[in-house]
């Protein structure tokens, strides 16, 4: 770790970090990806997810291309599943569960073949501004702290940790409790993919019984957290009490690394979606996606991925600008890992044109996300 300035620093190592990390490097950006935990892949392999939602909307027609497909046909790498490709004949939509530890090794060997330095165990503490430009962060990890210097930076910290710590105004949402765990359970009837994996079951809490959550602070985190693991402690003693399973047939395999906040903190963009703003089209649209509970689809503009005040620094991921029913439709995996390879293009090029990704021609971007297959407008 003694190279401190790049091009391009991704901070956060989630679906979002490691598409952007990817497209960056892959521009020939001298790229780093920072991430505080040792895994990437953040809520999709930390937290467990493992179901990657799908590229398509609800009537057979894919939407998401580019690296998003290229991680969801890679996830299942290392076994055991395979996405089918015949869904659209079935009348399915383009998704596939993963296993979180399959996708691990497969953003290591993608992140290690495009050359992206990665930082792992380094957590992001701060930043330094100068005339209103991202120049620097500060990182700590097991060499203390260190400064690192970038032409661009993209947040892609989930909760946009980054441009909270850089003073950027950033919007909230309430967050109902819910734990999944990887189980060892003899007694589930499971009807999807996880079939095939003996005994594996995903427990998920019960919505009917909601605990909300509002505002993201450390102390909610912490809360949050232990009050998912304390309902599930109380399942396993209740089954065994009633007799249904036992310490045998019935015990996690492992936990959560990462808390489980759909929406936490998102940015305050030069554009906010919102609830209604479904089916509109935008001028500076970076693509189109199908909303993974049905039938509607949206479009992405490419102001919603950037801060209103701060330059230099770009999101990506599930706190781009998106609030309501529009950060519930972008908040998932596919959409992350677009808007994440969104964000490392338009790195890349900002760099490459010695300019911030608020002063991109957009008519550039739109081409080079077209060369790669993304779909701007509505399909018919
Ligand atoms: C309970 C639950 C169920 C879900 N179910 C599904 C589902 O079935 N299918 C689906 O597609 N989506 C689902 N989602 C949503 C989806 O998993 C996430 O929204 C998506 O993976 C977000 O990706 P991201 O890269 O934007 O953020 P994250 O996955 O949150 O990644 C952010 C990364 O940044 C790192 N980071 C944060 N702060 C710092 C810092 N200060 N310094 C260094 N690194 C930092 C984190 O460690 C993390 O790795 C679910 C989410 C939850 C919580």
């Amino acid at each position: 770790m003694v190279e401190k300035n790049y091009d391009v620093a991704v901070c956060g190592g989630g679906v979002a970090g490691v598409a952007a990390a990817l497209a960056a490097a892959r521009r020939g950006m001298k790229t780093v990806l920072i991430e505080k935990t040792i895994l990437p892949g953040g809520l999709a392999t930390s937290g467990l997810v493992l179901v990657y939602l799908p590229l398509c909307n609800a009537r057979g027609t894919q939407m998401i291309y580019g690296i998003a497909e290229e991680l969801l046909i890679a996830s299942n790498k290392y076994g055991p599943l395979t996405p089918d490709p015949d869904w659209q004949k079935k009348g399915r939509r383009y998704m596939v569960n993963f296993s979180p530890g399959s996708m691990v090794l497969v953003m290591d060997e993608l992140l290690e073949a495009a050359g992206v330095e990665v930082w792992l165990d380094t957590v992001i503490t701060g930043c330094k501004v100068e005339n209103n430009r991202l120049k620097e962060i500060s990182v700590f990890n097991k060499s203390g702290t260190v400064q690192v210097s970038a032409e661009t930076f993209v947040d892609a910290t989930g909760d946009a940790d980054l441009l909270y710590l850089a003073g950027e105004p950033c919007n909230y949402s309430e967050n109902s409790m819910v734990l999944w765990t990887i189980e060892h359970n003899e007694h589930v009837k499971s009807g999807n993919d996880l079939d095939s994996w003996s005994h594996v079951a995903i427990h998920a809490d019960p919505l009917a019984n909601p605990y909300t959550y509002e505002h993201l602070s450390g102390k909610m985190v912490t809360d949050f957290v232990l009050e998912g693991r304390r309902r599930y402690r109380k399942l396993l003693q209740k089954e065994a009490a009633e007799g249904i399973s036992d310490r045998r047939s019935h015990y996690p395999l492992t936990l959560q690394t990462q808390a489980p906040i759909r929406k936490g903190r998102c940015i305050q963009g030069c554009f906010t979606m919102e609830t209604g703003m479904e089916s509109r089209s935008f001028e500076d649209s970076v693509g189109s996606i199908g909303d993974w509970r049905g039938k509607k689809v949206w479009q992405i503009p490419y102001r919603s991925l950037l801060p209103c005040n701060l330059r230099g620094v770009i999101a990506a991921g599930r706190c781009i600008s998106a609030i309501g029913d529009a950060w519930e439709a972008t908040r998932v995996i596919p959409v992350a890992a677009m808007t994440g390879e969104v964000a490392g293009i338009a790195a890349a090029m900002s760099v490459k044109q010695g300019q911030t990704p608020h002063d991109l021609a957009y008519p550039e971007l739109a081409a080079e996300l077209r060369k790669q297959g993304f779909l701007l407008e509505y399909p018919e």
